[in-house]
């Protein structure tokens, strides 16, 4: 370890917890120790934050104290994993028609941090959390997760983003330098992925020399087919770390060829941070049990077997603000039978289906990856569900589902802002036409796909190699 590290972790990431008020370092130091221990024990720590996070949604949350009488359930009565499924399932609808009964009433209106997110199904949300939830355990759980791929507080990483994270706060605003410095991370955004813009990325990863590389999968493959396609060497990478979407087995292939290493994949989302991650072994992804109940139940509510698909459920074990108890990620993925052979006691989550969200191809040569076409914003518009379609070069569908727009002239100023929010993803050239429809149909896999392009790449790129 260097001294920058040694820096960054004695001295720089305490003085971040205590201008924040906040306590990650000690939650990190916790998940360093509990990921060795044993299963039984995980589970018993699990159960006994379960049981303060019921107690408190029966006293401070109006939604679930009135669940709960309403099934006649004292909070006594749930204190394991399998005592939650007598509590209902919370979906994005609920979510969306009791925000103000989710939120706790014994927390100050200024210490809840608005969010809003797309989600992975392409149903926007607006919910809240608190500082505690984002800075003392989601990010302890990304730098946990950053430690097994080999990669220390103070190493330099390059992150390609596609948008800004939620709504900062002005204190976050302000220490954002500190911050950066801190982690040494490089933020590039990389939503419109033109040859120049590829280049000059791959021209800062050989300049800066990051110990790692952080991305969706979908930008990580059109970055390494790009330096495969180049002839070039790639830049030396001791990690790759993907999230946001699952990586598919064609996206690990050509980033092990090209950058020499095994991606670390992860999975999280916004509302919670991240839930699980891959270890070195990589044979599934290890669940944050210490901070979080992952639940894999059929389509009644009710848990299946290890083995088998099932939904994803979350129930966050640190989410005071406004908490989530059996939360529908909209997810589908399996407990794996087997354990790690790692030897660490988090359990192993596996056959997440990929999150399929493909990339836009433009006539100007931009490729944009499908999670960077603005989704979260139409939250604030009142859209609940939306699926985009790129039907050639030319024409771009936008369907949405908006419940509240009952007059013409409502439709039509809505038609109008979204076609100019999109069309400031994707540029002059596409024609985009807005459609409003009363649901989304699922796709042929049972799953919603927000994104999809039915230009080939591969004719695209000879098609732009052809042009003068
Ligand atoms: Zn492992």
């Amino acid at each position: 370890m260097g001294a920058y590290n040694v820096l960054a972790r004695r001295v720089m990431a305490p003085t971040l917890d205590r201008i924040r008020g906040c306590h990650c370092m000690a939650s990190f130091a916790e998940l360093q120790t509990t990921q060795w221990w044993p299963r039984e024990r995980i589970e018993a720590l699990q159960r006994e934050r379960l049981a303060r996070t019921i107690e408190h949604a029966y006293a401070h949350v109006p939604y679930y104290r009135l669940v709960m009488q309403e099934r006649g359930i004292s909070p006594q009565e749930i204190r394991t994993v399998s005592d939650l499924s007598r509590l209902p399932v919370l979906t994005k609808t609920i979510v969306r028609s009791h925000t103000k009964e989710l939120i706790a009433d014994d927390i100050e209106r200024g210490d809840l941090i608005r969010c809003q997110t797309g989600g992975s199904t392409g149903s926007p949300l607006v919910f809240f959390r608190t500082k505690l939830d984002r800075y003392s355990h989601g990010l302890a759980r990304g730098l946990l997760a950053m430690e097994w791929a080999g990669v220390t507080l103070g190493d330099r990483v390059v992150t390609l983003v596609l948008d800004h994270m939620s709504a900062p706060t002005t204190l976050e605003r302000g220490i954002r330098p500190l911050s950066a410095f801190l982690r040494r991370n490089t933020r590039v955004q990389v939503a419109q992925l033109s040859d120049e813009n590829l280049d000059s990325t791959v021209r800062l990863l050989h300049r800066t020399r990051p110990k790692a590389l952080s991305a969706y999968p979908s930008a990580l493959a059109v970055v390494a087919r790009h330096i495969r396609q180049s002839g070039r060497p790639a830049p030396a990478l001791h990690a790759v770390l993907t999230g946001g979407e699952q990586v598919t087995d064609e996206q690990r292939v050509v980033i092990r060829e090209v950058f020499g290493v095994e991606p670390y994949s992860r999975y999280g989302s916004s509302e919670n941070y991240l839930l699980a991650t891959e270890c070195e072994e990589h044979v599934g992804m290890h669940v944050f049990a210490q901070d979080l109940v992952v639940e894999i139940v059929d389509d009644d509510g009710s848990p299946v077997a290890p083995g088998t698909e099932g939904r994803v459920l979350v129930t966050n074990l640190h989410a005071r603000g406004m908490p989530f108890i059996r939360y529908d990620t909209g997810d589908v993925g399996s407990y794996a039978v087997a354990t790690c052979p790692c030897g660490r006691g988090m359990p192993l989550l596996d056959l997440l289906s990929a999150r399929r969200c493909d990339t836009i191809y433009t006539r100007s040569g931009a490729r944009i990856v499908g999670n960077a076409v603005a989704r979260d914003d139409f939250a604030l518009l009142g859209v609940t569900a939306l699926q985009y379609i790129q039907e050639d070069l030319d024409h771009f569908v936008a369907r949405f589902v908006v419940p509240g727009l009952s007059t013409a002239g409502a439709r039509s100023r809505f038609q109008s802002q979204a076609r100019d929010m999109l069309r400031g993803c994707l540029g002059p050239d596409i024609d985009i036409v807005i459609e409003l429809v009363d649901r989304i149909e699922p796709t042929a896999a049972g799953k919603h796909v927000p994104v999809i392009s039915k230009v080939d790449p591969y004719s695209w790129l000879n098609r732009t190699t052809a042009s003068p």
